[in-house]
């Protein structure tokens, strides 16, 4: 099999690289991990992207979770296009945040109220604030590998194996801004006891991935959410549940009603907008009651709330009740980490893969994953090599080993056994 000719995307690539830094708005768009050109998308249809030189992909990325009806589903693209009608953007409260936001509560009885933001960053670094004045603490616990967003206090991660101070990740964010970030291993139980037995007194908050999405595909070891639940408590700090990437996805109700444990504050994004900027948080009553206007703490937004992102959000949501699409998702997201599973094992790759709900992921090693450690172990030049080979056999995988995969109700049963074909052969070939 020939690599397919992207002479389009290669002259836009060399373009946007003269005008955008590494030619992308986002970094991972950009192909660094996996090398050769990122392709260039002219339409998303269903489970399907085009390119401009003309070819067809099943998307496994679906704007890196959003799309949990796939491209320019109907009911969202006419959502959208109704809405513009009526205006884009009022400065004013409309009655579709307060739908979105019932919506929202409905599934998650956590969010007593919410804010609407333009992103998950926004979310990630507004639910900080919030936890911060709430407890009147400035300490901050994440975990290594786990992304927040772009703000500066959450650019930091350890660089070795133990719980300690922050350093900066990025050129650019000053180590004071970290210096109350703590950084702790994924599903290290006594790293959590010990931070905490230490600098307990100093949390405001636990920020977390319920399940790791950003390192790969990473679930929570046995217990390891409870006792971030009960640790929080103890010691009077918030738990904030980042599921911007998993929220609607590992299960309708996210990951607090899969695993049955209620963060104090949770961050939404992606799915939410139906494709659209957004993001949001939300959580207890007495804690969001400190932002403004309601309370002195200051948070705000010109296109907050805004009503194109607010209609697709619930177009998605409508339609995703109505047509039982997070199932069909899900039953996607199984069988393609089944048919992933058994192309490796038949052509003596190692992998391991996971699936929850409409989401899942791969790691090419032989040992299991557990944290951001054991992530950074798989192989990455074979991954880079099986992204390229499954480019040329018509399936889109997210551009990096450390990005989870997502599906949509587009991706029926036949679509998934189009890209059964082309997984066995790449991995035979690989
Ligand atoms: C994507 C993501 C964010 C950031 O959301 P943006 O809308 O890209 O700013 C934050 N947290 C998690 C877990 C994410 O996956």
């Amino acid at each position: 099999m020939t690599a397919l000719t992207t002479d389009r995307s290669e002259h836009l690539f060399a373009q946007a690289q003269a005008l955008m830094p590494g030619g992308v708005s986002s970094p991972v768009r950009a192909f660094k991990s996996v090398g050769g050109t990122p392709r260039f998308i002219d339409r998303g249809e269903g489970a399907y992207m085009v390119d401009v030189d003309g070819h067809r992909y099943i998307d496994y990325v679906m704007s890196f979770g959003p799309l949990l009806l796939g491209h320019a589903a109907p009911a969202v693209v006419g959502a959208i296009a109704e809405q513009a009608a009526r205006g884009t953007s009022f400065g004013a409260p409309s009655p579709l945040e307060v739908d979105l936001a019932e919506t929202i509560q409905a599934l998650y009885p956590s969010m007593e109220r919410l804010r609407f933001v333009n992103s998950g960053t926004e979310g990630a670094m507004s639910a900080v604030r919030a936890a911060r004045a709430f407890t009147g603490r400035n300490k901050v616990v994440k975990f290594d590998g786990h992304y927040h967003g772009h703000a500066d206090l959450l650019l930091a991660k350890a660089g070795s194996g133990v719980a300690t101070l922050g350093l900066p990740d990025s050129p650019g964010v000053p180590a004071a801004v970290t210096a109350d970030t703590l950084v702790a291993p994924f599903n290290d139980a006594d790293a959590i006891r010990d931070l905490f037995r230490r600098e307990g007194e100093h949390i405001a908050a636990v920020l977390v991935e319920p399940i790791a999405g950003n390192m790969g595909f990473v679930q929570p070891a046995e217990g390891f959410l409870e006792l971030l639940r009960e640790v929080t408590r103890q010691h009077g700090a918030l738990l904030v549940f980042d599921e911007v990437m998993v929220g609607f996805r590992v299960h309708e109700g996210g990951a607090q009603a899969l695993f049955g444990v209620t963060p104090d504050l949770t961050i939404l994004g992606k799915v939410i907008g139906g494709g659209l900027p957004v993001g949001a948080y939300g959580g207890r009553a007495d804690v969001m009651q400190m932002m403004a206007p309601e309370g002195p703490v200051y948070q705000a937004g010109t296109l907050s709330g805004n009503p194109l992102a607010m209609a697709a959000g619930l177009a998605l949501f409508r339609e995703a009740q109505a047509t039982g699409a997070w199932a069909l998702a899900s039953e996607a997201a199984r069988a393609t980490a089944q048919v992933i599973q058994d192309a490796a094992d038949t052509a003596g790759v190692p992998v391991q893969t996971d699936a929850v709900g409409a989401m899942f992921g791969f790691f090419l090693t032989d040992q299991p994953v557990t944290d951001y450690a054991s992530a950074a172990r798989s192989d990455k030049a074979a991954f880079a090599r099986l992204h390229r080979l499954l480019l040329d056999r018509g399936v889109y995988l997210p551009p990096s080993p450390f990005e989870a995969c997502f599906t949509s109700s587009a991706h029926t049963p036949e679509v998934v056994e189009q890209a059964a074909q082309a997984f066995r052969s790449a991995f035979a070939t690989l």
